[in-house]
């Protein structure tokens, strides 16, 4: 009697939706499952009961079913069992194949130098092949192997001269054409991980294999940026889908994301939300065992209550089904179902992401990551592996220095009128390899510990002190655009060179790139202001506030501040109201004349005051 009273009231108060809704309309969703969650598909009331579970709470297009893990086989019964479960059910079905051989020993490979290892390789691609059209790779097809005999093998070459040669000739001849001569129909693809800086060294070969392969797929995932892991910025959920697409373009198939890390329930939706904002087709929800996990009242952030993006109290109410049963999420499959739903609402609104370009060439690596910490300062960066020529602005970091031509393509840059921005650390890696034919600044040995900011704009002050390298430059040479002060010396956080008829921006990195968050804001404001030449929107404020632009004057800002943030919006003078394309709401702008940068026209431009709430996001479109 108490239960059903209960059940009543908790529905007298709540609006009910109705699920399953209809596809998504502007992508698909994937569930993987595991190998060891596959060889139990042959039992019916195993797979039904958890199946409707997670399906009534979010809408899932295709399932991969994983054939091998860690030497774990899924026997042909069991796999034609499961296929024929989904569907039935109307699910597309793909397999998956992990290639470990031990996962739980510090991600133990196959080797690749190994004849035995490489016959099982085979075996595994060509037995899967016969079951599916579709065929994916998860997350490692490298080798991190160094017995003797890849010892050996490697003779002379560096392991990553090695590696990249001998994981592009498996590829080809243990995957690609295995599978080919099973099942000529089928797709093979590779799906790399979040660690991209670090790729050539295991033999992910990001120049030859997405040539080779029918299509790529990226982890999206970042799980917890401050926690033990990886340390990976949030806003690389959505740089590493772009760039993957800037490398095969339209044959990026998805972005993938798991439940690790994800300490408050927000974390979770974040990162399958930037997948989205960076316009990913598909998105794989990783996997089928862990979106089962039950939600708990420690998942409701502290933040919660104040209608934020992802609201916890919304996401939690009852959902009614087709036949009329009403059902109470319980696990994790509902955060990314609510999630899907809310931003299904716009995606088909935004445009085709632009940013500042940022040329990373391939198989190459330097300042690790540093591109998203600059994406989370509120730049929006889009990483490219050719040379932008095209782009008035360029930004370069230490990676750059792999092209070997790098200082006469910055030289062509500005002689052709453009502007290019380096940082400290490829200006370090380029001394003595002709940039100081473009300027003669140095480097140093030396650091130092900055607090108080001054420059082209008002004097300001970091949240804590910053170390910093020193640059070293001559006199009416070059000049200081943003000077850091300390006992009575200052250091340049953004210098400018004249060259020919374009300017080299250099750009100190602190020695803690984490620092970059600790910039006050006139300087983080003035740094998005210099770079900012190629895109139409730019904002200000304390960074952790990201911004995401469309080429059809949509944008998102997007706030992962634990409190409420104030920002501004600048836009071109054309610019008439922004529209909030959440509520339907219009805000009216100012009208002001930009901040001087040497070299530029001070444009007339529109600013709009804008609140975000804490971990959330805002559409607008420029009318
Ligand atoms: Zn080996």
């Amino acid at each position: 009697m108490r239960k059903i009273l209960l059940v009543t009231t908790l529905l007298a108060g709540f609006v009910i939706k109705v699920f399953p809704a209809d596809n998504y309309k502007n992508f698909k969703v994937a569930v993987y499952a595991r190998a060891y969650e596959v060889q139990k598909m042959d039992s019916l009331p195993w797979l039904e009961p958890i199946w409707n579970e997670i399906s009534q709470q979010v809408h899932v297009d295709k399932i991969y079913l994983e054939t091998h893990r860690d030497l774990l086989l899924v026997n042909e019964k069991t796999l034609l069992a499961a296929k024929k479960f989904f569907e039935k059910r109307g699910i597309k079905v793909a397999g998956g194949i992990t290639l470990t051989v031990n996962e739980g020993n510090r991600f133990e490979t196959f080797c690749y130098s190994n004849p035995e290892h490489r016959k099982k390789v085979k075996e595994i691609v060509e037995y899967t092949a016969k079951y599916f059209d579709e065929i994916i790779l998860d997350d490692f097809f490298f080798t991190d192997c160094k017995c003797e005999l890849c010892i050996k093998a490697k003779g002379n070459l560096s392991w990553t001269q090695y590696r990249l040669k001998l994981m592009t000739e498996a590829a080809q001849e243990l995957v690609i054409k295995p599978a080919k001569a099973i099942n000529p129909k089928v797709k093979v693809v590779i799906k790399y991980p979040n660690w991209y800086e670090h790729f050539q060294g295991l033999g992910f070969n990001l120049e030859t294999e997405p040539k080779l392969f029918d299509g790529i797929y990226t982890g999206t995932e970042t799980r917890d940026p401050a926690r033990p892991g990886q340390h990976l910025q949030q806003y690389l959920g959505y740089s590493i889908f772009r760039y993957f697409e800037n490398i095969k373009p339209g044959g990026n198939g998805g972005g993938w994301v798991d439940t690790g890390g994800s300490s408050y329930m927000d974390r979770y939706a974040e990162q399958l939300w930037l997948t989205l904002f960076a316009k990913a087709p598909e998105i794989t929800l990783f996997d089928f065992r862990q979106i089962q996990r039950t939600i708990r009242p420690t998942d409701r952030a502290q933040w919660q209550g104040a209608q934020t993006s992802f609201d916890f109290d919304e996401m939690m109410k009852p959902v009614k089904l087709e036949n009329g049963k009403t059902i109470t999420p319980n696990t994790i499959a509902r955060a990314a179902g609510y999630t899907f739903e809310k931003v299904d609402q716009f995606l088909g609104k935004l445009g085709k992401p632009v940013g500042i370009k940022s040329y990373k060439p391939y198989n190459s690596r330097g300042e690790d990551f540093l591109q998203n910490y600059l994406g989370m300062a509120g730049i929006p960066v889009e990483i490219v592996p050719e040379f932008p020529v095209d782009a008035k602005m360029i930004l370069l970091t230490e990676s750059a220095k792999f092209d070997t031509l790098i200082v006469n393509k910055i030289k062509g840059q500005l002689i052709s009128g453009k502007n290019v921005m380096i940082t400290s650390g490829l200006l370090r890696a380029l001394r003595g390899k002709g940039i100081e034919d473009i300027v003669e600044i140095e480097y140093t040995d030396r650091k130092v510990l900055v607090k108080e900011f001054s420059g082209g704009m008002a004097n300001s002050l970091a949240k804590t002190e910053i170390l910093i390298p020193q640059i070293q430059y001559l006199t009416n040479d070059s000049w200081e655009d943003i000077t850091s002060l300390e006992s009575g010396s200052g250091w340049s956080i953004l210098h400018q060179a004249r060259y020919a008829n374009g300017s080299l921006f250099v750009l100190t990195i602190p020695e803690n790139f984490g620092d970059i968050y600790n910039l006050p804001a006139e300087v983080l404001n003035r740094i998005r202001n210099v770079l900012t030449q190629d895109v139409k929107v730019r904002i200000e404020g304390p960074a952790q506030v990201t911004l995401f632009v469309y080429d059809n004057g949509t944008f998102i800002v997007e706030s992962f501040l634990p409190e409420n943030v104030t920002i501004k919006v600048i836009t071109d003078k054309q610019t008439g109201n922004l529209s909030n394309l959440l509520t339907g709401e219009e805000i009216t702008g100012k009208d002001a004349l930009d901040g001087r940068i040497w070299g530029r026209e001070r444009d007339a431009v529109k600013t709009f005051d804008v609140i975000i709430k804490p971990h959330s996001y805002l559409v607008f479109q420029g009318k």
